[in-house]
């Protein structure tokens, strides 16, 4: 499954179509996610321990992962992508339409909340990876 927690998606096919949200959780057995937001079922929900609320509650119910589409955090547009292996061996998934390394963003992106000012140079330097790799 080339979805995973965390990624941004778009919704391609169902009741939820064209929603976007952030994927909670994965079951890549069943082949399904849980995007935030998307699918939302009213649960009617019973206390069992003390910091539980009885009642009823909203939360997204799971759907079928080839119903989504991950959006590249570069391009901003819903995309395919495309498995291969980054500068330092690793399995990594790269955005079939600007090639961009979709997983060393991400990193980025959380890195870029603890260090704000190393982002620009590494962008940089993926950009020339990148047209290394299209030739
Ligand atoms: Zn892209």
């Amino acid at each position: 499954m080339e979805i995973r927690k965390g990624d941004a998606v778009k919704v391609i096919a169902g009741a939820d179509k064209d929603k976007h949200g952030v994927v909670l959780s994965t079951s890549p057995k069943a082949n399904k996610v849980v995007v935030d937001g998307v699918n939302v079922m009213k649960k009617h929900q019973r206390a069992r321990k003390a910091n539980e609320k009885s009642g009823i509650v909203t939360e997204p119910a799971p759907i079928d992962a080839s119903n989504v589409m991950i959006i590249c955090p570069l391009c901003n547009t819903a995309t395919r992508v495309e498995h291969k292996l980054d500068e330092n061996g690793n399995k990594a998934r790269f955005c079939k339409k600007c090639h961009a390394n979709i997983d060393a963003s991400k990193a980025k992106a959380k890195a870029t909340v603890k260090k704000a000012n190393k982002t620009s140079t590494a962008k940089k330097k993926d950009v020339a990876d990148d047209a290394t790799d299209a030739e």
